[in-house]
């Protein structure tokens, strides 16, 4: 006799990345459903994730897949703090960076969804922006900036090449102004901060070399460069590598770190703007979540 199905939701964004629903919601339960009984619920707006999956990890759901973009997941991720509901990954967004970090494929769902059907759960840090949640990183400055510059509207119509073109456009208008931070009580005057949970950034890309999700353990990375040649440069080294050994980069392990009040700061939480009142604190959540993560 083959064992008792897992309650569990998946929930969706309707409105993020470009795809056709149907099929693949259909694919995606298709390939769970050997481990997994699976109520399947759309996101009504911004937030809601974070609510429906409070609501199945209240109802006792085993596990709440979801499939949006990193947005979607970070709301998701919320709801299940302090729950023993397994979060799983399926990539529906425009850069789908947790996804990528897990070894999952960027652009295949179902492919994703056959892998977890397999994976086991582990417990992975989550990330608080004030009382928000957030997995990947908290930053001020210029991709703060960039991001609140890129329309939804290109994101949807042209994908990670619209948001390319437009945050070109707006990073030659964007001046490196000073603001001021504290980390674990410290002031420094920067032109960028980062509280960093998960290293990887904006694709395949590392802010702190060798940084773990799983071990409690945060970092805070410091930049200072004030030309848009060393905003080049930093972006340069990002690629390959290097940018921990630039000058106008400053990197340490940090409990805590908060953008101060005053400061004019554009902030941004896993690749959506925050809009929060300073000061606002950045620091891990006291629960970790578990996440299921594939055999790669
Ligand atoms: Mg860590």
């Amino acid at each position: 006799m083959p064992a008792a199905r897992l309650s569990a939701s998946l929930i969706y964004n309707p409105n993020a990345g470009r795809r056709r629903h149907g099929e693949t919601i259909e694919g995606i339960k298709a390939a769970l459903s050997g481990r997994y009984e699976i109520t399947t619920t759309p996101t009504a707006g911004p937030k809601n994730a974070t609510e429906l999956a409070r609501s199945a990890a209240r109802r006792g759901d085993a596990a709440v897949f979801a499939w949006g973009g990193d947005g979607t997941l970070c709301e998701v991720a919320e709801g299940l703090l302090g729950s023993p509901t397994i979060l799983g990954v399926l990539p529906g967004g425009t850069f789908n960076v947790v996804a990528l970090a897990l070894g999952l494929p960027r652009t295949r769902p179902v492919e994703a969804a056959r892998m977890l059907a397999e994976a086991s759960p582990e417990g992975r840090d989550v990330g608080l922006i004030g009382t928000s949640a957030f997995l990947m990183q908290a930053t001020g400055g210029v991709d703060g900036y960039l991001m609140r510059q890129v329309k939804a509207e290109m994101k949807a119509k042209f994908g990670i090449a619209g948001v390319l073109a437009e945050g070109a456009r707006s990073f030659f208008k964007y001046r490196f102004h000073p603001f001021e931070v504290a980390v674990d009580g410290v002031r420094h005057t920067v032109t960028g901060a980062a509280f960093v949970n998960m290293t990887e950034y904006a694709g395949h890309y590392r802010f702190v070399p060798g940084a773990r999700w799983d071990d409690r353990r945060a970092h805070a990375l410091l930049y200072t460069g004030r030309s848009h040649l060393q905003g080049l440069q930093f972006a340069l080294g990002l690629g390959l590598g290097r940018h921990h050994r630039l000058r106008t980069v400053a990197i340490k392990e940090a409990t805590e770190l908060t953008f101060l009040a005053g400061s004019e700061v554009f902030l941004q939480a896993d690749g959506d703007p925050w809009h929060g009142e300073l000061p606002v604190t950045c620091r891990l959540a006291a629960d970790q979540i578990q996440v299921l993560i594939p055999r790669t």
